[in-house]
């Protein structure tokens, strides 16, 4: 490959390789006890071995179909084709508002083709105080739509009327029953922008000092750090979305290395000695990265696997276009929040390395829709109140016709479920269940385990014959030699 194009790379050479060293076996093992401790999963606990890295075992015997644990994620980002779907917290992504407001955005939105359209001045008038705030972030998602329709201007939903969606949206519209899917209202921004919302203050708050104040484009916020912000997401919106997690990576990292700076703060263990305002320190900036630190990762453009249709002596220059993608999206995150204190956190060897853990731990966030439990619930009534029911219901699922059931999608990084190591035939699996309702993931037994079993799930289609598995777990970096593969192995 080319040189880097990024001078920071060879600049803060040290602190880079000191931030992506492998932590020790004790740090591991530390970070990992207190964080059980501190979430309350006794059952479980990581352990490593030098052959396959860090580990989860039982700590007690598991029943098939129990929950083993939750898990809470480090950072996580709603991706951004999903945004019209599905409107959610920002925080723990819990869909919020109500059945109605969900069901009526998502036509309202992805019925608009043209920008004049998108100027719905009229909507925010005298409608519940939330709601003015609430369909903001539509401009966001029609100016990227014109891109594509520069010229037209219609309404294209035919058979329900912009005001009748603005009447379910301003909840000046209920549909029956939909009272038995109550939702969270909604909690703006706390820096007033119009792109995050929260089911909850805490949500809220937590968001806000752990990743968002850096990253707000609300008013509170300099007018040139927030038009950089806003082309700063345009570029990852019209790219790859994965650029915006790997933001809220670095934002999250500067915003704990404030808080561990900060004297008396109860997170801190060890007293930090006289830091002059501009001096740069190095261990403090390595104890705020080490819940990153913790992910295995690798660079992006290495890790990336070839798509099908690149031939494999393109290789070299299809790796130099994926690192030129990122180095452009780098940028434009510099424009927006470089600070010299945490200059190695802007180099291009770390800004890859981060997007590359997502790439290699390839960790999915999912939340199953309430639109999709009430036409359930509708269609599930007795007659003769399932057919008046669904006089009103009918036109609204007829226009969702089938995504009417999508789901809040996204990545995220979950720091215990990315410690759990692959097998073909796993005891376990990420699974929601219905009482499941936010982001966190969940992982449960598929068969009896019993005390200081290995826990495992399988990251692949695990029904897949050999071949076909090991090939796409060479994506993730290794050779499965599970109970399944070590019998399927062809005799050599
Ligand atoms: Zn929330
Ligand atoms: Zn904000
Ligand atoms: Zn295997």
């Amino acid at each position: 490959m080319d040189a880097s194009p990024c001078p920071l790379d060879s600049e803060f050479h040290d602190q880079i390789t000191a931030l992506l060293a492998s932590p020790s076996p004790q740090e591991v093992q530390e970070y990992y006890n207190e964080l059980i401790q501190k979430e309350k999963w006794h059952s479980i606990k990581i352990e490593i071995n030098k052959e396959h890295g860090k580990g989860v075992f039982s700590n007690r015997n598991f029943q098939e179909e129990e929950l083993i644990f939750k898990d809470q994620m480090l950072v996580a980002s709603q991706h951004s084709y999903n945004k019209v779907d599905c409107f959610v917290c920002s925080s723990c992504f819990r869909f919020i508002g109500s059945v109605e407001l969900q069901i009526g955005r998502k036509l309202y939105l992805s019925g608009f083709s043209s920008k004049d359209e998108c100027d719905h001045g009229s909507f925010s008038g005298d409608n519940a105080a939330s709601s003015s705030s609430d369909f903001q972030n539509e401009d966001d998602l029609c100016t990227q739509e014109n891109k594509n329709n520069a010229g037209k201007n219609s309404w294209r939903k035919s058979s329900l009327s912009k005001e009748v969606l603005e009447l379910l949206m301003s909840g000046n519209l209920s549909l029956p029953h939909s009272k038995l899917f109550v939702l969270p209202s909604i909690v703006p921004c706390p820096g007033g922008c119009e792109e995050e919302h929260y089911c909850s203050k805490p949500c809220a708050e937590y968001d806000w000092e752990s990743v968002h104040s850096l990253l707000c484009t609300g008013k509170g916020s300099d007018s040139l750090r927030q038009a950089a912000v806003v082309r700063f997401i345009e570029h990852a919106n019209g790219t790859n979305d994965i650029f915006i997690l790997a933001a809220k990576v670095i934002s999250f990292t500067i915003l704990r290395y404030r808080r561990l700076k900060q004297p008396g703060f109860e997170g801190s263990k060890k007293p930090i000695l006289h830091i002059s305002k501009n001096e740069y320190n190095l261990s403090l900036l390595l104890e705020a990265w080490k819940p990153v630190a913790m992910g295995f990762k690798r660079r992006w453009w290495d890790c990336i696997a070839l798509p099908a249709d690149v031939d494999s002596c393109e290789e070299t220059s299809f790796r130099n276009s994926i690192r030129d993608l990122a180095f452009s999206s780098l940028q434009l995150l510099k424009e927006a929040i470089f600070d010299i204190e945490f200059a190695p956190l802007f180099s291009l060897e770390i800004y890859g390395h981060i997007i590359g853990m997502f790439e290699l731990n390839n960790l999915g966030l999912v939340v199953a829709s309430p639109v999709e439990d009430y036409f359930i619930y509708v269609d599930d009534l007795p007659s003769p109140n399932k057919e008046e029911t669904e006089k009103l219901t009918r036109p609204f699922l007829d226009e969702l016709y089938d995504d009417y059931s999508v789901c809040c999608e996204g990545t995220a990084f979950f720091p215990l479920q990315s410690c759990m190591n692959h097998s073909c035939c796993p005891n376990a699996k990420a699974f929601k269940r219905e009482e499941d309702r936010d982001g966190r993931a969940v992982i449960i037994a598929t068969r009896p385990i019993s005390v200081g079993e290995e826990i495992t799930i399988s990251y692949i289609d695990e029904e897949l014959p050999y071949e076909e598995r090991q090939n796409l777990l060479a994506d993730y970096g290794f050779k499965c030699s599970c109970p399944k593969c070590r019998k399927e192995q062809p005799s050599v």
